[in-house]
């Protein structure tokens, strides 16, 4: 019997054929460039030779054998799938994925299943001796048969889940695009689903041409219609990727929408957190919620995080449509944890005495500002105790600069371990000292200083050979028992307090009266 016939199913293919071909044309000609322009070229011709060949053999032409015209569609209908998914590939800016294995892969299948077919009289592996005669489809085939089919629908399917995800991924104008190629893929699978339920409204017809020509046209019309933006998705990965910044992308309601390695990095997260609220998927990272309310733009510096601590300096756009609609906000976070440790280690250099590790005299000046006025505010006692070492020149002409130095180190470790976390300790200048006390009144400053003075006469300083002891004279008074007090008469008056303990034989501790100057 002769295969069915059916002339207006078989104009229907022939035109789908010629569509084929002439966007492959126009691709050809103008699409060069765009990404998934060849892969598409490809599928177009692959289509167009299945619709073609189906055509013949729905319109009845002779052939050398029997089934010749529908044994040939199979060279284009093998080719479908590898070239939607390349095509996909490439759309999806997934070009990296298309390496040698992969390819020969692509290449061999569909040539070892057109083997399989073309030589099934000797070994019946495709068809399975179940070719039924004045059949258009084959259902009941052989093992080869079906693998083509599985990995069909497979290569299919991933394509599917690529552009779905890529629609999900993109807004505006590239969502349009993706849009469209969704809604082409779609169609194969309706087809599919009507193939499957029997819904086919010609039995025996195979419409997979049809639906895929369908679906490719949709696809060249989404890559021509949008042709101009092709380099800007290629352009946005290189950018976005490569950068040393990290970049966040956050829709309306909060969530991922785009991250790049640089943010996983500088956020400490290396799973896939696309989709997830922010808040949920970065728990250490309370700035961004604290501040994504109540603003339209905003740079601020964090703290993110992780050890050792990172820093960022943290800009907040908000990304709106050309209407003016908010659709969320994109984040630049730039790492500025080297310039924080750089400012950090020259404030040190500036306001820490390198010898003892005291705060200097300017940081000391400007804290006892500081704590001055605190006092003031909450009317509280504030003492001041400057130290001189006695006698310090005969420590160095007896025992050497060096266990000089050894001294100044001990009294420094001394007096931080007598005194509270509070208190402020600075070394104002060679071997003079100051220790200012917060919340104390000039009778319990003298006790310590009293406390401290007595540790460091029975302390024994060691460096190399020598053993040696030193002393220490104090001078103390307190804030605000001057009227119109300031630094500089607290200051003035410990010092003359001191002034006295030398005087008086040294060794000692002073309290300052009036009359000491
Ligand atoms: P006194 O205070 O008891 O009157 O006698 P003094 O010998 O301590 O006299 P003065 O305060 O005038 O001398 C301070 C000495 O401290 C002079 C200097 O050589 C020494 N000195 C200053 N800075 C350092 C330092 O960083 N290391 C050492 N080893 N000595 C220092
Ligand atoms: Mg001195
Ligand atoms: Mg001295």
């Amino acid at each position: 019997m002769l295969p069915p016939l059916n002339t207006t199913y078989s104009s229907l293919l022939l035109i789908a054929g010629a569509v084929c071909l002439l966007v492959a044309v126009v691709i050809l000609q103008s699409r060069r460039t765009a990404a998934g322009a060849s892969a598409l070229t490809f599928l177009l011709l692959a289509l167009a030779w299945w619709d073609i060949t189906y055509a013949m053999f729905w319109a009845g032409a002779p052939g050398p054998t029997k089934y010749f015209w529908l044994d040939i569609t199979y060279i284009g209908a093998v080719m479908v799938p590898s070239a939607l998914f390349i095509f996909t590939l490439q759309l999806t800016n997934k070009g990296s994925w298309i390496q040698r294995p992969l390819l020969y892969f692509m290449v061999l299948e569909p040539i070892l299943t057109l083997l399989c077919l073309f030589t099934d009289p000797s070994h019946g592996l495709f068809f399975a001796g179940k070719r039924v005669e004045n059949s258009a489809v084959i259902l009941d085939a052989g093992p080869v048969f079906w693998l083509n089919v599985v990995y069909s629908y497979a290569l299919t399917f991933a394509s599917t889940i690529l552009i779905i995800q890529g629609f999900n991924r993109s807004s505006g104008i590239y969502r349009k695009q993706f849009g469209i190629v969704l809604a082409g893929i779609t169609l194969t699978w309706l087809n599919s689903i009507i193939f499957i339920t029997g819904l086919n409204p010609l039995p025996g017809a195979d419409n997979t041409p049809f639906s895929f020509t369908i679906a490719a046209v949709a696809f060249a019309f989404a890559i021509g219609r949008y042709h101009l933006l092709d380099i800007i998705p290629v352009a946005r990965d290189i950018l976005i990727e490569k950068m040393t910044d990290g970049v966040l992308v956050i829709d309306s309601q909060s969530r991922i929408v785009d991250m790049n390695p640089a943010a996983q990095n500088l956020l400490n997260i290396n799973t896939n957190l696309f989709g997830k609220p922010v808040g949920e998927a970065i728990k250490k990272w309370p700035h961004y919620q604290k501040t994504s309310s109540n603003f339209d733009q905003l740079q601020i510096e964090v703290e993110l995080g992780g050890k050792p601590k990172k820093q960022a300096d943290m800009q907040v756009t908000p990304i709106r449509d050309g209407s003016g609609k908010f659709l969320g906000r994109l984040i630049i976070l730039h790492d500025i944890t080297k310039l924080k440790d750089t400012q950090n280690e020259l404030h040190q250099a500036a306001n820490i005495d390198s010898l003892t590790g005291a705060i200097s005299r300017g940081y000391f000046i400007k804290l006892a500002g500081r704590e001055i006025q605190r006092a003031v505010r909450y009317q509280r006692n504030l003492s001041l105790i400057l130290m001189d070492m006695d006698s310090f020149k005969k420590v160095n002409d007896t025992y050497g600069h060096a266990s000089g130095d050894q001294a100044l180190i001990t009294l420094r470790k001394i007096c931080a371990q007598g005194s509270r976390k509070m208190d402020v300790f600075a070394r104002l200048g060679g071997e003079e000292f100051a220790l200012l006390l917060p919340e104390t009144s000039q009778k319990v400053a003298a006790e310590i200083a009293e406390r401290l003075r007595m540790v460091i006469e029975s302390t024994s300083i060691q460096h190399e050979a020598s053993h040696f002891k030193t002393t220490i004279s104090m001078g103390i008074t307190e804030f605000g028992i001057q009227e119109h007090d300031t630094f500089e008469s607290l200051f003035h008056r410990a010092d003359k307090a001191l002034y006295k303990a030398k005087a008086d034989g040294r060794n000692r501790v002073v309290i300052w009266k009036p009359g000491m100057g």
